[in-house]
């Protein structure tokens, strides 16, 4: 008997939809448009796996595209099924790699307590390493060179596996040996970055076969959300891991494929009938969100579009208002007029957190949250990544290095954070210290600490830091990991740090604090939490009741507000000139589907605004409204038009933009090698190769003299390794590294 037939989450939903719920064995893939109900139907297709006892909830791997859609997800699953639902993998690609690459790190040369690094540590590293490699980075930068890799990655690509033609024209045709030393220094820093995790995955599974069907008898079940936006990788860990059971249930809509320049490949959907012959295919029609003149204007502008399936939504809902199309002269009014209508439908009764404002560039948020700021709007701007913020991944690196004492990158972001003294040249020192004798940069520093390399005080500084860190992480197994956060935080000087500071920054800084010891007590560890933390807080955290949504279209993938603000409408930045440059038709039309997605978020209202001018990098220029705009169905339109604005798009500006959000900003800790060579010895150039660096340690004999940057000339006594003692002319017997004293011939 299965009740859940009689459920009303079953009763309330329609034909297909509950053929769709009912279908439980073999591959189904549901293929419909926007607000069709198809993340409902997952979700109700979960808790029927479940209640009707079909398969236990650990077989189930369900996979939504943002953590914030997983949370909702068990949240719903919970109220359908109770407490059992915990039990399922539910979560993103990336949550649930990571959770298999945690349980089979050691067959890739990682421990289980590996770190995820954050994208700002990778472009760090990165152009360490391109440095080493005398890339010139202004020309070629490290954040490129991270989305090179990025793709190679999101194709299932290793570095011997890269196409040598992709490698010509960058780097000067090093990217493939970058890629390699990219991914041996994250080996020895015990780390993956997030394109890591799937391809780890992927290489255990085909490197060990016995490991892939253990996991084909643990999982059993799989459901995917947004199905159109699976790149190479993911398609390809997807069909690993069903590919015995056959139980795959997709859901998607390939009108809504927006991450093409991330690597989705809209195809994969298309071919679901291809590659599971025996599928089952559904079919939604009904949206069950939007007006119809919503509706409309969604299915008028996605019809101009030629790469597509086509289809057509209807709605039963009534017609609803008009859309407000609306011209300003530049950002400032339109920021203005947004809010102007904001107020307007809030003293309408209507929630701040039913309303959101969609741009197509991150950048475009800032003139709205500064007039949001002014006027008293609460907003939130949803995607600013939580460990972007300077405070956060400062004490985030603290923890890791008291987590993992091997953390170079996050001991050498915080070894002078707040100011202790410690300067590039000691880090550098440190540093090349520690790449020629191939250990970490904790250990270097405590063997440096055992010579007399180091001046007194930074020594004393250095040796304080290094017993503090022992000191937490045995904290780290008798207190709990808030009270241990507090802990270090202090002691360490970082809260005070902030106290002191009278900036209004500050005080804001020590909220985030505040907010990430709070959002830590909800995990049973650290090392739970850190992961939460580079996987979960990424672009997840949540409006609360009575907040403006800010947030890029990419983002909105999914959600549904009662009123939806469209701004920026114009040629270059909507659509975006520099998809149309780099991609052609295929970048406008992926323009087109992100419109397309932007309609379809609203229920009730949606406003589209226009600018006159935009300031970009500073110029003004004049701009055309956006060609969606004339694709949109006059009919439905409310036009507010000043001037000549609203002339027809039928050419484009030469705008150039910047969309990306990640304005990387360097760590304190972050040091260049600008000091490179002291005395003729190179300090900064490390070894490419572990032999070289043994090579490059000359070995001196007792007797022999030698100079030493700091101590000048003296006389080798006695030698152990690479740490000599030597009697200096000057200032006595000092035991040094070898590395930094020269022989005189
Ligand atoms: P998107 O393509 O944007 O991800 P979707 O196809 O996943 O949309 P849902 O988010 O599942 O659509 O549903 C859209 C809205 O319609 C939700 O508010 C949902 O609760 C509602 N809905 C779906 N099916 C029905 C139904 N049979 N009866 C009433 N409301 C429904
Ligand atoms: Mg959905």
């Amino acid at each position: 008997m299965n009740d859940f037939l009689n459920h009303k989450a079953f009763i309330d939903l329609n034909e297909p939809q509950k053929e769709a719920v009912k279908t439980l064995q073999g591959p189904l893939l549901v293929l419909s448009g926007a607000g069709t109900g198809k993340t409902r139907v997952l979700t109700a297709r979960l808790a029927n796996l479940l209640y009707s006892k079909t398969t236990k909830p650990w077989n189930i791997l369900a996979v939504t595209f943002t953590n914030k859609a997983a949370k909702e997800m068990r949240t719903r699953l919970e109220n359908l099924i109770g407490p059992s639902a915990n039990s399922v993998w539910l979560g993103t690609f990336h949550s649930i790699a990571a959770r298999i690459l945690r349980e089979n790190a050691e067959l890739v040369g990682l421990t289980s307590n590996y770190t995820i690094i954050t994208p700002d540590d990778q472009v760090r590293l990165l152009k360490q390493i391109m440095l080493d490699y005398d890339i010139d980075t202004k020309k070629f930068t490290p954040k490129a060179m991270s989305n090179l890799i990025a793709g190679w990655k999101d194709k299932g690509q290793k570095p011997e596996e890269v196409d040598n033609s992709s490698n010509d024209y960058f780097a000067n045709g090093r990217a493939i040996s970058i890629y390699k030393t990219y991914q041996l220094r994250l080996k020895t820093l015990n780390s993956a970055d997030f394109g890591d995790l799937l391809l780890y995955n992927l290489n255990i599974f085909s490197d060990h076969p016995d490991v892939l069907t253990q996991y084909h008898s643990k999982l059993s079940y799989f459901l995917v959300d947004e199905y159109q936006d699976t790149n190479v990788i993911q398609y390809l860990w997807l069909r690993l891991l069903a590919e015995k059971s056959k139980n795959i249930c997709c859901v998607g809509d390939d009108d809504q494929s927006i991450y093409g320049w991330r690597g989705a490949q809209v195809g994969n959907i298309l071919k679901f009938e291809k590659d599971y012959p025996s599928a089952t295919v559904i079919k939604l029609e009904e949206n069950y969100r939007s007006t119809g003149r919503i509706l409309e204007a969604a299915n008028s502008v996605i019809s101009n579009n030629k790469e597509r399936l086509g289809k057509n939504l209807k709605t039963s809902s009534e017609q609803g208002e008009k859309i407000d199309l609306i011209s300003v002269w530049d950002g400032l009014e339109e920021a203005r007029k947004t809010s102007v209508e904001i107020e307007n439908l809030f003293s309408n009764g209507l929630r701040h957190d039913q309303m959101a404002v969609l741009v197509r560039a991150g950048h475009q948020t800032r003139q709205f949250e500064e007039r949001f700021v002014d006027i008293g709007i609460p907003y939130k701007v949803i995607g600013a990544k939580f460990y972007e913020r300077l405070e956060i991944r400062d004490a985030l690196a603290y923890l890791r290095v008291v987590q993992q004492p091997n953390d170079d990158l996050a001991l050498e972001r915080i070894i002078n954070v707040p100011k202790r003294g410690i300067g590039t040249s000691t880090t550098s020192m440190i540093h090349s210290y520690a790449r020629k004798k191939d250990i970490s940069f904790f250990l270097a520093t405590e063997e440096l600490l055992m010579t007399d390399e180091l001046r007194p005080n930074v020594k004393k500084t250095l040796r304080d830091l290094i017993n503090q860190f022992i000191e937490w992480n045995r904290d780290s197994k008798e207190i709990s990991h808030t009270d241990l956060t507090l802990k270090v935080l202090e002691e360490s000087g970082y809260l005070f740090h902030w106290q002191n500071d009278k900036s209004i920054e500050g005080e804001g800084r020590l909220e985030n604090l505040k907010e990430l010891i709070n959002a830590m007590s909800g995990f049973e560890n650290l090392q739970g939490f850190l992961e939460h933390i580079s996987l979960v807080m990424d672009g997840d955290s949540q409006a609360e009741a009575g907040e403006v949504s800010l947030m890029t279209l990419h983002a909105a993938k999914g959600l549904e507000f009662d009123v939806v603000f469209l701004p920026g409408w114009e040629e270059g930045l909507f659509p975006s000139q520099r998809s149309i440059d780099e991609l052609g038709l295929a970048g406008l039309e992926e323009e087109r589907r992100l419109a397309y997605v932007g309609i379809t978020r609203a229920r009730k209202r949606l406003f589209i605004t226009f600018a006159a001018n935009r300031q970009i990098h500073g110029l003004w220029q004049g701009s055309i409204p956006s060609r969606f705009i004339s694709e949109l169905p006059k009919q439905n339109l409310n036009e507010n038009i000043e001037g000549n604005l609203g002339a027809d798009a039928s050419s484009y500006s030469q705008i150039e933009f910047d969309d990306s959000r990640n304005n990387i900003s360097y760590g304190p800790g972050y040091f260049r090698a600008k000091q490179n060579k002291i005395n003729g010895i190179d300090l900064y150039r490390a070894p490419k190769t572990q032999n070289e660096a043994f090579k490059s340690t000359a070995v001196f004999d007792n007797g022999q003299r030698v100079f030493h940057q700091k101590f000048g000339m003296g006389k080798v006594i006695s030698s152990e390794g690479d740490k000599l003692n030597i009697f200096f002319d000057k200032a006595g017997e000092k035991r040094v590294i070898s590395n930094f004293v020269k022989l005189i011939e």
